[in-house]
């Protein structure tokens, strides 16, 4: 990357030529849209599917739209999907078997090459959690065949985060609001509203991102306001996760009193796991039509909060309790996961707590479970 290069933006138009350029060049463009009361992602058509004008509320248990007096189209943090959607999709169809009339059975997988995706709006803490998910799905002997091919398309335009929700903690976790150097994606864009409409601070992160920013109409800047923006967003987090030696102190925690009280409080929904951008567990079933002729194998997202997740043939389920399953969920989120891949499980987007029905707050638990653990015995 030359770093000697002037920086340059876009207005709302070298934006709307963004998303026309990706297209042309064959991607299916998935961005951030209104849609059925949240900010979801969803194929654009064009950049005025964006939700121009929106920002949202969050807090724990809660998630609400809200209108904004400007058009900025960026100005909203997570909403209840993340782009593990499209790389690791929450159904995928593995084979299907036919039985002919002589009773010969042809199974065949399914292979069809899958669409190359260009994501419009990525955010710094979501870019992480693609590379935690790049970690677990890509990152060891085998590539998962369902996130692999899809990933090595997709082309990742990144949004620096200028207006931080409620319930988001990135700044703690040194995810964002700022993209993290070294991070690999294509496009960088930093949203302002300025007096005279929507600014786009653009930087190339990849050949293929140069070049198409090369084709889109571009001016000069400093950059000043756009990097004011996001270490301004930096200091409005709602929330915030000591996040010094989390192994440690979950590995601690087995016999904490904390896991009783929030126990008492979780529904082993799995919402938090399906939310959850770095969630990556799967199972799989078979179905049949009625004729038996004709099978399918599906592989589905699965939750350790599930009672059949840990379920061990002849004995049942290992975790059964409410207690011993939400402290699989968090040991492994803050803890184990460094063992595993060598990084936490967790990247502060806040989703967990937002779209938790009972309102539990991973960094309440999190603080609680530190005083815990800090508090003289006796
Ligand atoms: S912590 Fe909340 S979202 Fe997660 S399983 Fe429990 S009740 Fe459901
Ligand atoms: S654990 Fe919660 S805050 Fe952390 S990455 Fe998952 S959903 Fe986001």
């Amino acid at each position: 990357m030359d770093t000697t290069a002037p920086l340059v933006e876009l207005d709302e138009q070298g934006l709307a030529a963004l998303v026309d350029a990706l297209r042309q060049r064959g991607y299916t463009v998935i961005g951030p849209t209104v849609r059925d009361g949240a900010i979801v992602l969803a194929e654009l058509a064009s950049a005025e599917d964006l939700p121009h004008g929106w920002g949202v509320e969050t807090e724990a248990g809660t998630y609400r739209l809200r209108r904004r007096e400007d058009r900025a189209a960026f100005a909203h943090s997570a909403g209840p999907q993340s782009w593990k959607t499209f790389l690791h999709p929450p159904r995928a169809r593995l084979w299907q078997a036919d039985r002919s009339e002589d009773g010969t059975v042809a199974v065949r997988e399914d292979d069809e090459p899958p669409p190359r995706y260009a994501f419009l709006g990525v955010r710094p803490c979501d870019l992480r959690a693609i590379a935690v998910q790049d970690r677990v799905l890509t990152g060891g002997a085998y590539t998962d065949p369902v996130y692999g091919p899809r990933r090595a398309g997709a082309f990742l335009v990144v949004a620096e985060c200028t207006e931080p929700g409620g319930v988001c903690f990135c700044a703690s976790m040194g995810t964002g609001p700022g993209l993290p150097d070294g991070s690999a994606h294509d496009l960088a864009l930093t949203e302002t509203v300025e007096p005279d409409g929507l600014h786009y601070l653009a930087r190339a992160g990849s050949p293929e991102g140069a070049d198409i920013l090369a084709e889109l109409p571009t001016r000069t800047t400093d950059g000043a306001r756009a990097r004011a923006a996001v270490a301004d967003a930096a200091g409005r987090m709602g929330r915030s996760m000591d996040a010094t030696d989390l192994r440690s102190l979950m590995a601690g925690t087995m016999t904490a009193e904390r896991w009783d009280q929030v126990a008492g409080r979780c529904l082993t929904c799995g919402n938090c796991t399906m939310v959850c951008p770095t969630c990556f567990c799967t199972t799989t079933e078979e179905v049949t039509d009625l004729t038996g002729d004709h099978a399918e194998r599906w592989r589905r997202w699965d939750s350790c909060f599930d009672l059949d997740f840990s379920h061990v043939h002849g004995t049942g389920p290992v975790r059964s309790s409410a207690r011993s399953r939400y402290r699989q969920w968090l040991t492994h989120k803050l803890g184990t996961w460094h063992d595993q891949f060598g990084s936490s499980g967790c990247v502060g987007c806040g989703r967990c707590i937002a779209w938790c029905p009972v309102g539990i707050d991973i960094t309440e638990e999190v603080d609680a479970l530190r005083a815990e653990a800090a508090a003289p015995e006796g």
